[in-house]
Order: C-alpha cells, then structure tokens, then sequence
C-alpha cells in the first residue's frame, strides 16, 4: 500500500472516490553537486518559454496535454548553473560577514484568497481549511508522515481574502495573475505567499523556482478546494500545497529527466520515466535500482499516495534556501 503510515485515517477520506489522475507536471531536480551534472539529461519533447521559472500540477483529465511549465533539460542545467553561481556569491557573503548557513528555517506564510464573491463556489473558505493546510505541511515537512525530516516549519502570518472577480479564476501565465501578484505580494524572499484561488485548465497548482533576485510574481498558487476538506476529489488533502512548495524550495519532480543523466539531481530518488498517477504501487519504469518513488510528495499521484520527502530532497533544500532566500 502506499498509503502513509501516519495519516490512514486523514487520508482515508480521499482514497475511495474515482479516478481523477493527477498530472504534477515535469520538473524535478534534488541533490545536485554541479551544473555539468545536467549536461546529458534528457529532452522533453515541447519547446517552452526561456523565461520559465514555475512549475505546475494538473488533474488528470489534462492527461493528453503538456503542462504549461514542463522544464526542458536546458532549462534543468540553467537553473543548476545558477544555483551553484549563487551558491558561490552567499559563500563569499558569508565569509565577509561572519555569518553560518542556516541549519533550520521557520518560514512565514502569508495567504491570499481570491475570491469571486462571497459563496464557497466562489472562494470564500473557512480560516479552518488553511490553518489545516498549514499543519499538513507541517506534518510533511517535519518527516512525521513518514518521510525523511527536512530543516522547514512553517508559521501562518496572516490571511488575506481579496474580492475581485477578475481575478477568479486564476489564469497561469496572464496578465491578471502577474497584476494580481504584484498588488499583493508581501514580504521578502524567505515570504511563502500562497494565492488560493479557482485555476485555469484544470489545474491543481503551480510554483516559482528560487532566483537570486526577488521579483513580485514569486509565490505558489494553489486550487482553494485541494486544502484539506475541499472538494478536489483524490487531491483534497493538501499535498497540491506540499508539492508546489517543494518547487519554492527548488525540488524538481521525481520523473524529471526520465531514466536517464541526473534526472531530479536527488541521488536518493530512484528514476523514473515519466509521471506516476493514482497509486501504482510497484511501479517500475527504469532498469536502473529501485522502484518509482510514487509516494515522493514531488510526484504526481493522489494525495492519499504520497507522503515523504527523502534525505537528499531536504538537504536540496536546504541548500536552495541558504543560496538564494535566507537574509
Ligand atoms: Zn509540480
């Protein structure tokens, strides 16, 4: 079973239902010593925008469409190549200044919902859903789900609910997202800011990669009924929330890169060759060792399926956090 060991009874409730597949979309990366690593990891097919930095979940009716931030292996070795030049700068910083790399990181939340008007159809949940979304990524981040413990807490600063119907739905990639982040954006770069909102195209969230310099659309934006007790059958546990801030943090997706080259850049998540959905346990789609890491939050099945980061998915991280969002 696949189902975490911690959390049957809270995760019970999203397993019986049908068969909405998930669609987590393609970037994943993890431990990765140095850019060159990157240098033969393989293609995804579809060309994409040079200015991607974000990443999305989709349900799985989207099934025979990219997702609209896929990461092509070019944009994999961009992304490593800067985080080792960032890594560089902070080590020089740090040197200067006297100052360690964090050990342990507490991050303050801030989270807008967007809402139509005031009907649960258009948005308007209950404090009660985000305050629980919150303790899910607690649980998920402290390892106590069942996976490895990662150096992350987080602590909710505020909720921010926002009427404005062109705003709703949230549409990736539009004007009117980046509008409404740049109006509403609070805080610097260690600022989780999460949009709660309903989403174009199905789909369930997406994310901003770190970069060495803040800009105002940096943030996650999630499907509002994916929180804990929302009515995203199969997604409605708050792993769409665990996930998109596994990108924040700079995590790729288990599948990205397939079977081949550095794959996510985490030595410890066995490769896989493309997105697992629902929750095939013993799936194995590489000849390479291990099975598909279909429990891995930074994959795409149910939330009821995943549960765990591991060992070298924290230290990413980590290392992500102390090179480009700590003061
Ligand atoms: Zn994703």
């Amino acid at each position: 079973m696949g189902l975490r060991p911690n959390l049957l009874t809270r995760r019970t409730a999203g397993v019986a239902s049908t068969t909405l597949a998930l669609l987590l979309s393609t970037a994943a990366v993890g431990v990765v010593p140095a850019a060159s690593a990157f240098s033969a990891a393989p293609t995804e097919a579809c060309a994409e925008p040079a200015d991607v930095h974000s990443d999305a979940r989709v349900k799985a009716g989207a099934h025979a469409k990219h997702e609209p931030n896929e990461l092509t292996a070019k944009e994999t070795r961009e992304r490593e190549a800067d985080l080792a030049a960032a890594l560089r700068e902070r080590a020089n910083f740090r040197a200067g200044a006297g100052a360690a790399a964090l050990a342990t990181v507490t991050i303050p939340v801030v989270v807008h919902v967007i809402q139509e008007d005031t009907t649960r159809a258009g948005g308007n949940i209950p404090d009660s859903m985000i305050n629980s979304q919150i303790s899910v990524l607690n649980q998920a981040y402290s390892g106590a789900t069942g996976g490895a413990a990662t150096a992350f807490s987080f602590q909710l600063q505020k909720i921010n609910r926002v009427t404005n119907p062109a705003w709703f739905p949230i549409v990736q990639g539009s004007s009117a997202e980046r509008s409404m982040k740049t109006s509403l954006r609070e805080g610097g770069k260690n600022t989780l800011n999460i949009y709660l909102g309903e989403l174009s195209d199905d789909l369930l969230g997406w994310a901003t990669f770190p970069k060495r310099r803040l800009d105002s659309m940096d943030g996650v934006v999630v499907l509002t009924e994916s929180l804990p007790g929302g009515t995203a059958t199969n997604y409605n546990q708050g792993d769409t929330g665990t996930h998109e801030v596994g990108h924040w943090l700079n995590l790729y997706h288990t599948f990205q890169g397939g079977c081949s080259g550095s794959g996510d850049g985490v030595s410890d998540t066995p490769a896989e060759a493309s997105p697992a959905y629902q929750c095939p346990t013993g799936r194995d789609t590489c000849t390479a060792t291990g099975l598909d890491p279909i429990t891995n939050f930074m994959d795409y099945t149910y939330d009821s399926c995943m549960y765990q980061f591991t060992a070298g998915q924290a230290a990413r991280m980590l290392t992500a956090w102390n090179a480009y969002r700590a003061a």
